[in-house]
């Protein structure tokens, strides 16, 4: 279910990417002009639409009844380049082959004028893989191309790609898509799914989840989506999406800010008790307390930290406003010492309750300092 539907709805268009506007109206640009490079580096995170519009690129630059810059899915070769059966488009996965018979062979193909189309388009998947001799092969054909010759190489490490073969490339690099965008998405596609409705907190913990990656989040929306055919409740949806445990780090840290240590370490135990992963919690507590801080510095600084429900965000306000900046950063150290011990302590919340009472020291106390 869910791979169906991240293939169903892969985007056919340029109009369908989300989140990635400017590189698309550049290429869109290219096309309209007719200033085709020979060859594209697409770099950034995984599940970003990278070999998507590479697709659509190579679609459009060999439509045969394009519409302006878009291709027209409807033509022989924008068919069977969806159908992966055009022989204009050579598609290469530097991961499974380590690329150099694919490289060799690639070196024969581009020899050949494209059969149908006006260019030969070859996208080069995980191009970071490929071997030194691959690489060398491939940058003697970037130095020479053909005029018919289209190199896209999309990648998710680009450090890894010598400077030579970046240097000859166009370079766009690829952003994570913005939380509200992917709402939208995933409700479009509920809807089209046929769910009369869904809770919104679900479509927005799921975006939370996804940390910016579409592909992602249209996977956790198929888990979600087989549930119920008509009605999604956020109930429901905790079955399958981890709950959110951010209404609990955000009373955590209201205890530990106010001091109140018997309380806070009760609530961490409770936690053990309730069969909380504090490995998790703890991850969730930084990303907490950098948004505190974060905050705490400037209000505007907020849109870079994840959004929380609106009520979770009321609560660390109010915390906010009872604390200042250094003590959330010594909060903040604390609990950045403690999170990379969880995982291995023999009971998981020691190095949770010796980062609390480190926190909260009284002073009044002898031999405390
Ligand atoms: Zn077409």
């Amino acid at each position: 279910m869910s791979l169906v539907l991240y293939r169903k709805y892969r985007p056919q268009t340029f109009a369908e990417i989300i989140g990635q506007s400017q590189i698309t109206q550049t290429l869109q640009n290219e096309i309209k002009l007719g200033k085709i490079a020979h060859a594209y580096l697409f770099s950034g995170p995984r599940g970003l639409g990278k070999t998507s519009i590479a697709r659509i690129f190579a679609k459009a630059i060999n439509c045969q009844a394009s519409k302006g810059s878009e291709p027209c899915n409807q033509c022989n070769s924008c068919q069977s380049i969806t159908a992966g059966t055009n022989l204009d488009l050579v598609e290469i996965d530097a991961a499974s082959t380590r690329g150099i018979n694919d490289i060799r062979e690639l070196k024969e193909q581009v020899r050949f004028k494209p059969s149908g189309g006006h260019y030969k388009v070859f996208i080069i998947d995980e191009a970071h893989m490929l071997t030194t001799p691959a690489f060398n092969a491939l940058l003697k054909t970037l130095e020479e191309p053909p005029e018919y010759a289209v190199f896209i190489l999309a990648t998710t490490e680009p450090h890894k790609l010598p400077e030579t073969i970046i240097s000859r490339c166009q370079h766009f690099n690829f952003k994570k898509v913005e939380q509200a965008e992917i709402v939208k998405l995933l409700d479009k596609i509920a809807r089209k799914e046929g769910i009369k409705e869904i809770d919104q907190r679900v479509l927005e913990s799921i975006a939370r989840q996804s940390e910016g990656c579409v592909r992602d989040a249209q996977t956790l929306l198929g888990e979600v989506l087989v549930l119920d055919d008509k009605k999604i409740s956020l109930e429901q949806a905790e079955l399958v999406i981890p709950r959110s445990q951010f209404n609990l780090v955000a009373d955590l840290t209201k205890r530990v800010i106010s001091q109140d240590r018997a309380s806070s370490l009760e609530l961490i135990n409770q936690f053990v008790e309730q069969g909380i992963d504090l490995v998790q919690f703890s991850q969730d507590w930084l990303e907490f307390l950098r948004k505190m801080l974060l905050v705490k510095v400037n209000s505007n600084l907020n849109k870079f930290t994840l959004t929380l429900d609106k009520k979770v965000e009321e609560v660390m306000r109010e915390i906010n406003q009872q604390t200042n900046l250094e003590d959330i950063l010594r909060l903040f150290e604390l609990i950045i010492q403690s999170q990379q011990k969880v995982k291995y302590a023999i009971l998981s919340q020691i190095p949770l309750e010796l980062a609390i009472l480190e926190y909260i020291r009284d002073d009044s106390e002898p031999g405390n300092k």
